[in-house]
């Protein structure tokens, strides 16, 4: 699942959703002390805008302006932030002292100067041998969240009476660490972000109990409840707890971070693929709602809000991300493996009930964009996969009959383990589009 859920189906969630997300997302922190002019995210770094001197001339006028209106900014964002021009882009660096990068536009298609980046296109890969449509690529697997003890914390655990409890954390484990075998026998270099049920960063909640604090007290959380220790997940006020606040801050965004810095600094892929199990809203984890609804989509990044952008790191991400030009990867890309994962799963595409955060991209109808942590931070193209509610009766019946060879009667139908069934549509969809384009027509 993506941020607290994908689902909107429960009222009281949707307020806690509400409310959490105002907390954590829309509050500027102020680090002590130097530069505390920046208005950087949660957690965020400060924007080093001299990198975007590398981009001059790489995008002309036309490109520029439809990735900002169709793809990255699709909500709107104050005139000041970015000033589109005949020649230039004026780009806010900071309010406060009004600060601007100038991006220049290359005149024509084709004056324009290479684009630096890490991470290759699959059209500039070499091309493959026969049976190894992906040899060289360096992919990287993210399995969404943590699972293990951590998974009641992250809000990704269910169980339905004595039956085995769902973790999310651990089924996109399990999911990555089939696909991995699979796709360097296609000749990929594989790569996990995380690969146990352990955390990546170092930090734990203690150490975010201050912050946690800060960021109640600015939001005017009263400093009664401030204090308390919430143990109940169907409380509708834990988010207003330091505890609360200091998970999150752990679980989510040191996590995340830290996921990021060792994919950008480390690994250097050419693409990362996040792993989730999508879930509609299933009230009380102990006697969880389970639902015929079931359903598929994939996530790219884009459709910012315009109070994301008003964060000086995301609005610089979004912009380095936009010149990187790892859209015109993603986007094709996600398309391919959701055509796969549509055929292998038989899965409707899901629609998102508004557009308030979401962007429809791309022709499979299962695509959207969508600023998350993990679509954003990641310095190359992402492919953000959601296929199957956890806690549909389909789903969940395939999750309690676990991993298994060939194929076996769940729920009155044969059909394979949902593990390899996941894991073999995105190898699917990989193979389709590697292929393509390098040259190796299936
Ligand atoms: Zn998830």
């Amino acid at each position: 699942m993506a941020k607290p859920f994908a689902c909107h189906a429960v009222a009281w969630r949707k307020r806690i959703i509400r409310a959490s997300s105002f907390l954590l997302v829309f509050l500027p922190i102020f680090p002590a002390g130097i530069r505390a002019a920046d208005n950087v995210s949660v957690l965020g770094t400060h924007p080093r805008w001299r990198v975007l001197e590398n981009y001059q001339e790489t995008i002309t006028h036309d490109e520029f302006a439809h990735r900002v209106n169709d793809v990255y900014c699709t909500h709107g964002f104050a005139p000041d932030l970015i000033e589109i021009n005949e020649k230039t882009a004026r780009i806010l660096m900071n309010r406060e002292t009004q600060k601007f990068f100038w991006l220049r536009f290359a005149e024509k298609d084709d004056g324009r100067k290479s684009v630096p980046r890490l991470w290759r296109s699959a059209k500039s890969l070499p091309p493959a041998k026969p049976g190894k449509p992906l040899l060289g690529l360096k992919i990287a697997l993210d399995p969404g969240h943590l699972g293990g003890k951590w998974a009641k914390m992250e809000e990704r655990w269910f169980q339905v009476g004595n039956r085995l409890p769902v973790q999310e954390g651990d089924l996109t484990l399990r999911v990555a660490r089939l696909l991995a075998p699979r796709l360097r026998e296609l000749g990929a270099k594989v790569f996990f972000a995380r690969n146990s049920d352990e955390p990546t960063t170092p930090k734990r909640p203690d150490d975010f109990r201050e912050l946690a604090r800060k960021i109640l007290i600015k939001n005017g959380v009263p400093q009664s409840r401030i204090g308390g220790n919430v143990l109940d997940p169907n409380d509708p006020d834990k988010e207003q707890t330091i505890r609360w606040q200091s998970e999150i801050l752990f679980y989510r965004y040191s996590e995340i971070r830290r996921r990021a810095a060792l994919v950008n600094f480390k690994l250097h892929p050419d693409l990362v693929l996040c792993l989730h199990f999508n879930a509609e809203g299933w009230g009380d984890p102990n006697d969880p709602t389970l639902t015929e609804t079931n359903h598929l989509h994939l996530l790219v990044n884009g459709s910012y809000l315009a109070e994301e952008l008003e964060f000086d790191d995301e609005r610089f991400e979004m912009i380095r991300r936009l010149l990187s030009r790892a859209y015109d990867e993603e986007l094709p890309l996600a398309d391919t493996i959701a055509l796969a994962m549509a055929r292998e799963t038989g899965l409707p595409p899901y629609e998102y009930p508004t557009a308030n955060t979401t962007t429809k991209v791309g022709a499979s109808g299962y695509v959207y964009a969508r600023n998350l942590l993990a679509t954003r931070l990641y310095r190359c193209p992402v492919v953000y996969c959601e296929p199957y509610v956890m806690n549909s009766k389909d789903v969940f019946g395939r999750i309690q009959a676990g991993d298994y060879d060939g194929t076996r009667n769940v729920n009155g139908v044969e059909r394979k383990s949902i593990f390899r069934e996941y894991a073999d549509s995105v190898v699917e969809g990989l193979v389709d589009y590697y292929s393509r384009a390098r040259g190796n027509e299936l």
